[in-house]
This record gives structure tokens, C-alpha cells and sequence, in this order.
């Protein structure tokens, strides 16, 4: 028998490898996107065509390479980020595998040109399967660009495994705004298939997360900032009430590297306990920076995953500043302030966990938050309106937390009573211009006007999409909207369900609507502002792949149409609201879940009086 060992090819070899770290378009995105980063960059522009699987392009203006370094980038093992295995803990930059060139060069057709500050000319770059076609000098200004043309052309089996355009286009998203997210003092720009879809101006980490999220959370972010020896934790954490029913906007950063750690977002979790609905998710821009000797990041090739050191530390550490966060925010009294037995039973939160760091752990703040039963952050008494949660929970079952309509008898005969007490009571009244008390035989009923009304709205809208539009009025005054490329393109989509819901758009050129017609139920004048601000919402709900674009487009336009809190109502406004409301299939909660009511029974009320 001969012997049967061989040696792969380079070519294969690299191919195989090159699978590791370039699963699909969005790892080539992410790779190239740090590199920019790395080599100091304050402007960083990706291009794709055709969800990356034609073009993927990074341009950066940071240092770029000598014509050495440029030909040695995309060899395996080629990184000028470490030189010895003790550097992997002090890593500072978001590479040093030295894996992703070498990668892309195995799997796609590539051009490279990089100019340094001190060099008279770049260098231009041209590799096919790993081998350098051609090399020249190229005039250009300081930087990099990268351009990776035909992924995996010459890997069909791997290339016939790549999803949609829509999917691909979900990932690269994903991992454009993970980076960007994590450096909002680099400008950033997106362009798909000639649309600019990101444009993301310098700025702090705030104006980031609202370029990016989308406008509705402006006024909504709570910052979180915890200082110690041993870790700092800075962001921003969503109110309650931005809370959603997908797992979408949520960033946790460590060492300004994006990573996915179930851990963590219990800790987090288990920070807004009590504030949210169950099933629901808080939105979140975390970062977490620690020396780098307490990680491993080596052990995923994507390093999305890392290990901590001491994981339960940070773990309670996490869970203690956003809750800190949220108590100073006095976002709400029902705050539980006793901390789960669990984190309390930690070594590290009953004992220092080394002797150094000892003193100063124990003498922050944070530390005696933890460690101290009951005396976190120094809030004493659970606010009595806990018993009111509870009640709501208790009437509601399972109905706060669900979106379904409510198929269940039970819960239609109970809206069918709650409606018959309320509609005939006369007796009601505005709170705060934001609430409206409405009494019946059992107690009153607690009414959040602008969450009724957004019921209300959604369901009409739902009918009206559906086969029974709502009839359009033409404008006297027709007004213009000027949007920009991406939003146009989003508006175009949508004209044909617009026009259902009462708004008729007519193109007008250079990325312009004119406003022909509105909705016969509504005063014109504000037509503008509430296009603009549903596109605004509607990207905001982009994350929610589970939506259709319909369903996308109906819960923004009664988002953005529902009276406002603060608002104040007339007696006749109230009362078509209560009637409205209490006509809906499901009026007990909002599109997104939240409720729109609480009744307050006065057998509760007497026994919280002592009577
Ligand atoms: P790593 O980032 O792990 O070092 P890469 O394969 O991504 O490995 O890149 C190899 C090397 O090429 C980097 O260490 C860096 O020196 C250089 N390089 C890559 N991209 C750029 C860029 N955009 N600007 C400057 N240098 C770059
Ligand atoms: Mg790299």
C-alpha cells in the first residue's frame, strides 16, 4: 500500500482557513471596517453592491502601508499589531490575528491602494486567488482602500450558501453599526448600490446612538457611568417605556470590541426587573473597558465572544450601575432594590476578590451598592405603587405582555364589562394632560391617552390597509418634502400604502415629494412633519425583521399620528377616545404591548387606606 499523506495546496489551505474568519459579506465588512480603525482613521466610507456579493470597499484616510507592508498584508499570519505571545494581553486595537487579508485575498478578487503621509506616491495592488496580478504607483491622497469584487467566485459551493440580498444586507447593517457605534468620533458613511443609507457626522456617543437608532430615542436614553480601579462602564440604557418586543438595539462593548454575552444581558435584564414587560427587551449602548490582561478575546475567530477573567464581578458590577443609572433617573418607584441572592452570595461582592485591589474596590460606592443588603444606592422603601403593578398583573394574566389579539372568551367578555362600566359613565377627567381617570362601578380606570389612541389608530390603519382605505382629501396648498436619497427610496416603497391611509405623494424629482391629498379625517398643515418623522420612526422599526413593511409603516404612522401626552383634551375628544378605545380588538395594549390602562379597584383602594 502506497503511503496516502499530502500536504494541501497553499491555495486550498487558504480557502479552508479563509472560511473561518469570512463566513459571508457582513465578516469581510466587519474585517476591513476595523482594519480602518486601526490604522487611526477619522473617516471611514463602505461601499457595497449587491448585499457585498459584487463589491465590498473600505476607503479610510488613516495612516495606509508602505509598498512592503501593502504586499506583505496578505499573507497569512501577517499583522503588525503583535510581536510576541505577551502582547495578545495588553491588545489595544480590534485586530491581530493577522488572518483577514490573507482571507479575503483567498476567497475574492481584490485592489488595494494605500499611500502613507510620507510617501510621494501610493501603491496600487491587484490580487486574484491569492496572487499579485499587478503592482503600481497610484497618485492619491493619505489612506486605504479596499475593494473585494466577487466574493467567493472562485468557492461556488460557498457562494450558492449565501442568503438573500435582504438577509446579507440585515448582516452587513449589523456589522456597520456595531463599529460605528463604538466610534462616534469617526465619521462613517454607508452607500448600497449607489444609495448613501448611512451618513454618520462626528459627534459624541449620544448623537451617535440616534443617528443610528433613530430619532424616537432621543430624550429616552438614560446614561449609565460607573468608575473603579478595576473597570469603568459608560453608555446609555433605554427608559422602560422604549422597551421592545424584539431583541434589536442591543450593544454590549468591551474594550470598544462589540460581543455577544448572554451573561451580561441577564445582568442587565435582571436590572430593569420589574420594569418592563416581561417578554420584552430594554435597548442598550454599553461599554465595558477593563485592563485586557482580565480577558480573553482569542477564544472566537470572530472575537465575538470573550472570557472574562472574573466574570461574576462584572456580571454584578453591570447589573448595579444600570440599576443606579435608572434610580437616579428616579425612572420609576417600583424599583426592587434587594439584590438577587445570588450576586449577593459572590465571593467577589462579599469578599474583595485580591488583596490589592481591596481598598479601593471597597471603597467605592459601587462596591458598598452590593454588598450592603438593602442600602443600594440608598433608596429605602419600595414605593406602594409595586401593589399597583401587581394588580394590573393580576387582571391582565399573560394579556399585558402579548401583542396577539385577544382570542381568548375570557378576556373579551372582560373588555366587553370594562366597556359597558365605562361607557356609561359621563364621569371622567384629564390628569396632567396625559392621563384620563374615568370612574366605574368597581373603582376607575387609569387611561394613558396617547397609548390608547396609538390602539386606536393602529387598528383603523390596519382596516384601511386591508381593503378599506381612508378617504383622501386634495391639499389647497400643496407643500414639497425634500428627503434625503435613502429616505426617498424608503418613501417610494411605501406611496401605494400611504395613499390607503389617506396621503397621496406624487414624485417631483431630485429625492421630492409634493403632498397632493391627506387623509379627509385630519386638518391639513401638518403633513410634512409627520412624513418626516414616520420615515424617521420607520427606520427605527427597520430592525424588526419579523414586520412586514406594511406592518412597519402602520405602527410608525400611529406612532407618529397618536395625541401626545401633554396634550389636553376636550369633554368630546375623551369620549370618542373611550369609545374608540373600547371598540378595538385588543384595547388594553399598545402595537408595541405596553397598556394602555390600569383599572384601580376599590376594594384595593379601601384596603390600602386600611378600611
Ligand atoms: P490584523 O488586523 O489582524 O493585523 P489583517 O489581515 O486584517 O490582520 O491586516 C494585516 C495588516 O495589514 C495589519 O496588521 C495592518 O498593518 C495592515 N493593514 C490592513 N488594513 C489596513 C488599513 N486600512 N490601513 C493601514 N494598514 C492596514
Ligand atoms: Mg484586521
Amino acid at each position: 500500500m502506497p503511503d496516502i499523506i499530502q500536504l494541501l495546496p497553499d491555495n486550498i489551505a487558504n480557502q479552508i482557513a479563509a472560511g473561518e474568519v469570512i463566513q459571508r459579506p457582513s465578516s469581510a465588512v466587519k474585517e476591513l471596517l476595523e482594519n480602518a480603525v486601526d490604522a487611526g482613521a477619522d473617516e471611514i466610507k463602505l461601499i457595497i453592491n449587491d448585499a457585498g456579493k459584487a463589491l465590498i470597499q473600505v476607503v479610510d484616510n488613516g495612516k495606509g502601508m508602505s509598498e512592503t507592508d501593502a504586499c506583505m498584508a496578505f499573507e497569512r499570519h501577517a499583522t503588525s499589531k503583535i510581536q510576541q505571545i505577551e502582547d495578545l494581553f495588553r491588545i489595544k486595537t480590534m485586530g491581530f490575528r493577522g488572518e483577514a487579508l490573507a482571507s479575503i485575498a483567498a476567497v475574492a478578487q481584490e485592489e488595494l491602494k494605500t499611500k502613507r503621509e510620507e510617501d510621494t506616491t501610493g501603491v496600487y495592488i491587484e490580487i486574484d486567488n491569492s496572487i499579485v496580478k499587478k503592482q503600481e504607483a497610484v497618485a492619491m491622497a493619505k489612506g486605504t482602500s479596499i475593494a473585494m469584487k466577487n466574493l467567493f467566485f472562485n468557492v461556488p459551493a460557498r457562494r450558492n450558501f449565501l442568503k438573500s440580498n435582504a438577509s446579507e444586507l440585515r448582516h452587513i447593517i449589523d456589522e456597520f453599526t456595531r463599529v460605528a457605534m463604538s466610534f462616534p468620533e469617526i465619521f462613517f458613511s454607508f452607500t448600497s448600490n449607489g444609495q448613501e443609507v448611512f451618513h454618520l457626522e462626528k459627534g459624541t456617543l449620544k448623537q451617535r446612538i440616534i443617528q443610528i437608532l433613530g430619532n424616537s430615542y432621543n430624550a429616552r436614553l438614560v446614561p449609565v457611568q460607573e468608575q473603579t480601579d478595576y473597570m469603568n462602564i459608560y453608555g446609555f440604557v433605554g427608559k422602560p417605556e422604549t422597551a421592545k418586543k424584539t431583541r434589536g438595539d442591543q450593544y454590549f462593548f468591551v474594550n470598544n470590541r462589540f460581543i455577544k454575552s448572554a451573561y451580561l444581558n441577564h445582568a442587565l435584564m435582571n436590572a430593569f426587573n420589574e420594569m418592563i414587560a416581561k417578554d420584552s427587551f430594554p435597548m442598550y449602548v454599553l461599554f465595558i473597558d477593563l485592563d485586557p490582561s482580565q480577558l480573553d478575546i482569542n477564544v472566537h475567530p470572530t472575537k465575538q465572544e470573550i472570557k472574562f477573567e472574573d466574570e461574576k464581578i462584572i456580571y454584578a458590577f453591570v447589573q448595579s450601575a444600570v440599576k443606579h443609572a435608572l434610580a437616579q433617573f428616579s425612572i420609576t418607584p417600583t424599583l426592587d432594590f434587594e439584590l438577587d441572592v445570588n450576586i449577593q452570595q459572590l465571593d467577589a461582592v462579599s469578599k474583595p476578590f485580591t488583596d490589592e485591589r481591596k481598598s479601593s474596590i471597597q471603597s467605592s460606592s459601587l462596591y458598598k451598592g452590593f454588598t450592603q443588603k438593602n442600602q443600594a444606592h440608598f433608596i429605602e422603601k419600595k414605593s406602594d405603587l409595586k401593589l399597583w403593578a401587581k394588580a394590573a398583573d393580576d387582571f391582565y394574566g399573560e394579556k399585558v405582555t402579548t401583542t396577539a389579539p385577544a382570542k381568548n372568551i375570557l378576556a373579551t367578555e372582560l373588555y366587553a364589562t370594562i366597556e359597558k362600566r365605562v361607557l356609561f359613565s359621563d364621569n371622567f377627567l384629564q390628569l396632567n394632560s396625559s392621563y384620563i381617570a374615568v370612574q366605574n362601578d368597581f373603582g376607575y380606570l387609569l387611561i394613558h391617552q396617547q397609548n390608547a389612541h396609538e390602539r386606536i389608530l393602529y387598528e383603523r390603519f390596519l382596516h384601511a390597509v386591508a381593503g378599506k382605505p381612508i378617504a383622501t382629501q386634495k391639499s389647497l396648498f400643496p407643500v414639497v418634502i425634500d428627503l434625503a436619497p435613502g429616505d426617498a427610496a424608503l418613501l417610494q416603497e411605501l406611496l401605494p400604502d400611504l395613499h390607503q391611509l389617506g396621503y397621496l405623494l406624487e414624485p417631483f424629482g431630485n429625492n421630492s415629494y409634493v403632498v397632493q391629498g391627506t387623509p379627509a379625517d385630519i386638518e391639513e398643515g401638518n403633513e410634512k412633519f409627520t412624513i418626516e418623522k414616520m420615515i424617521d420612526q420607520y427606520k427605527h422599526f427597520s430592525n424588526d425583521l419579523k414586520y412586514s413593511k406594511r406592518e412597519k409603516l402602520i405602527r410608525s404612522m400611529a406612532l407618529q399620528r397618536s395625541v401626545k401626552a401633554g396634550a389636553s383634551l376636550a369633554h368630546n375628544e375623551i369620549k370618542s377616545l373611550l369609545e374608540n378605545l373600547f371598540s378595538c380588538t385588543t384595547p388594553n395594549i399598545t402595537p408595541n404591548g405596553k397598556p394602555t390602562y390600569f383599572e384601580f379597584k376599590k376594594d384595593e383602594l379601601d384596603k390600602m387606606f386600611g378600611r
